[in-house]
């Protein structure tokens, strides 16, 4: 049976921050399946091969532009939303500066909202769409000296379940998907004592490629997905469980 609310084959899918990490590997299986892809990126040139538009997304007057600007590339309304620009700002409770938990809450969540605001006026039309917000194990796991960014992905949750609560009915889907330590230039900045004790709680054993979000991503953009909404899919390799 074809479900009358997926979006089209192939689909008009737009990742913020697809420049680079996970981002990039989400934008490149998109593509590389055959959809139709725009990745946001703040400065310099789009990656080989991607078509790329500026956006910040603390900026809702730059979101604006960017989803114009993107839609226009397309040739259609944005059907796949991945909203996955984000930041940390890592520091101990007691010394975080309101300016660090503002910035992480105001690219990360408030981000992620302005993204997600503007890409439903085009499903709400079309009566489809998918958004896929990327949140973190952490959200729900909690982890020290990440008060801000902890918060700010748990609260991607309280989002996608409300829109999902919102919009379900128009056949538009929100679901999170919380990757745990994955292999990019945000975790390569961990010391090496650092990297071991993280590894000792991981029941794989192993930190995850970006690739294996960029899986779980697409499967949630595509038909088989279409009756799952306000879901937190983890891919974290046990991490988190139970959380
Ligand atoms: P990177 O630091 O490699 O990339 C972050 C991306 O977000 C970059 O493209 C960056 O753009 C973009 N970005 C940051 N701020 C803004 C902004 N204000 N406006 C627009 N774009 C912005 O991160 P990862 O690839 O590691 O992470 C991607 C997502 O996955 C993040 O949301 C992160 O929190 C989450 N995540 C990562 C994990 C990991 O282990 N790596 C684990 C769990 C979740 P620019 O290049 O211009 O800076």
């Amino acid at each position: 049976m074809t479900n009358p609310s997926a979006p089209s084959t192939p689909s008009a899918v737009l990742v913020t921050g697809g420049n680079r990490g996970i981002g990039l590997a989400i934008a490149r299986a998109f593509a590389e399946a055959g959809d139709d892809v725009v990745i946001t990126h703040r400065s310099g040139e789009p990656p080989e091969g991607l078509r790329g538009v500026r956006c910040d997304v603390t900026d809702a007057a730059s979101v604006d532009a960017a989803f114009t600007a993107a839609e226009e590339l397309l040739g259609r309304p944005v059907e796949v939303l991945v909203a996955n620009a984000g930041i940390t700002k890592d520091t101990l409770l007691m010394r975080m500066s309101d300016e660090d938990f503002d910035a992480v809450l105001d690219t990360n969540l408030a981000g992620a909202f302005r993204c997600a605001r503007r890409a439903s006026k085009g499903m709400i039309k079309a009566r489809a769409g998918r958004i896929i917000l990327i949140s973190s194990v952490v959200g729900l796991y909690g982890s020290p000296g990440q008060t801000n960014y902890a918060a700010s992905k748990a609260g991607l949750v309280g989002l996608a379940r409300s829109i999902t609560r919102e919009l379900g009915g128009r056949g538009i889907t929100a679901n999170v998907v919380a990757p745990g330590f994955i292999e990019t230039e945000m975790t390569g900045q961990l010391t090496e004592d650092r990297r071991a004790t993280y590894l000792a709680g991981i029941p794989a054993g192993r930190f995850a490629r970006p690739e294996e979000v960029a899986g779980v991503v697409r499967f949630l953009a595509g038909p088989d997905a279409a009756y799952i909404s306000g879901a937190v899919v983890p891919v974290d390799g046990g991490l988190g469980m139970g959380h």
